[in-house]
């Protein structure tokens, strides 16, 4: 595994590719294209993709664009109550994937799961359309790691809001993964695989929807439901939804709310975002206690991915969750404190 870890980007040397003669254009595409299908494709030298200035890829963007693009479709298509009902159902389980799934567990380990159960995890959060598990995670724990530092790739109070929202994602910079920082999850085979193929689950999930609005079109001729309904609203519409309200955690949970903490960091607790995300809005009680699953400290701090965390629990699916400290609760406010 270690000789795979350094073929996939961990080469010590890696700055020696930043000598080479730049590729050409033409070249460049080619590359991009092929990172549609495969996310590691021409990532070996992780320090020189990282070396280059932040600009936007468009090439390897123009998905992330489509996406957006795709929302207008509701122009053709209209809408139909069960075709709405398959949007808001297709956020609140993808929002639930992607807290409960890609940041509570992936990124923070905040409890424990068997393997076939981490699979299921990873497809459904791959389903959000927010690229591989490790990718996720890989970047999440470097924001932890640098929070609000100048090496903190979305920082809305060093790069602005609109960088911190959207920006940093289509940085050519930040497309690789650094399996170097999830050494945890790259030992298992599966969980690369969907990293690395991280279009796939999407694109799967894009063709049930369309059948399925064609199917019930058929048979429920009555619903008034379509294929391509279900297509624009359970998919593109959905998913551009479930990204920027996401993606506020990064830009605006570092700039509105109130500090309970007084964290090196500027992240902010916000019921507002807690509500939109399903209890990622509790930003500064995660900053000062990363480790614990709930991210809502007290009753009235609603996190209901907390809840249905808790509900597995007692399932038997996952378990050893991860308590929220005592001196939480006690901790007098003091400058600079450091999370735990
Ligand atoms: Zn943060
Ligand atoms: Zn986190």
């Amino acid at each position: 595994m270690e000789s795979k870890l350094k073929k996939r980007n961990e080469n010590p040397e890696t700055l020696a590719e930043a000598g080479k003669p730049p590729r050409s254009r033409g070249a460049g595409i080619m590359v991009s294209l092929a990172q549609w299908v495969d996310a590691d494709y021409g990532t070996t030298d992780l320090a020189a993709i990282r070396a280059k200035p932040d600009r936007v890829e468009w090439v390897r963007t123009l998905p992330f664009l489509l996406l957006h693009g795709g929302c207008l479709g509701v122009i053709w298509v209209g809408w139909s109550w069960p075709a709405v009902a398959v949007a808001v159902g297709m956020y609140l389980v993808r929002m639930f994937a992607i807290t409960g799934f890609y940041h509570r567990y992936f990124s923070h380990r905040t409890f424990q799961t068997s393997r076939v159960a981490q699979f299921v995890f990873a497809l459904m959060g791959a389903s959000a359309v927010q690229r591989g598990p490790l990718w996720w995670a890989s970047q999440h724990r470097h924001h932890h790691q640098h929070a609000d530092e100048e090496a903190d790739v979305h920082s809305p109070c060093r790069r602005g809001f609109w960088w911190s929202h959207i920006g940093w994602i289509t940085s050519a910079r930040n497309f690789p993964t650094a399996y170097a920082r999830v050494r945890d999850l790259a030992k298992f085979p599966e969980l690369v695989f969907i990293n690395r193929f991280d279009s796939l689950v999407p694109v799967v999930l894009a063709i049930v929807l369309f059948l399925g609005g064609n199917i019930l079109h058929s048979f429920r001729p009555a619903w008034g439901v379509t294929g391509g309904q279900l297509l624009v609203w359970g998919f593109f519409i959905s998913t551009t939804a479930l990204f920027h309200a996401t993606s506020s955690i990064n830009s605006m949970a570092h700039l509105f709310g109130s500090r309970r903490y007084e964290t090196a960091d500027n992240s902010r607790n916000s019921l507002l975002l807690a509500l939109i995300t399903l209890g990622e809005g509790w930003h500064n009680n995660h900053h000062r206690h990363m480790s614990a699953v709930r991210q809502g400290f007290f009753w009235w701090e609603i996190d209901i991915s907390y809840y249905v965390l808790k509900g597995l629990s007692w399932t038997g699916v996952i378990w050893d969750l991860r308590p929220v400290p005592r001196t939480a609760y006690g901790e007098p406010v003091t400058a600079g404190a450091g999370p735990d």
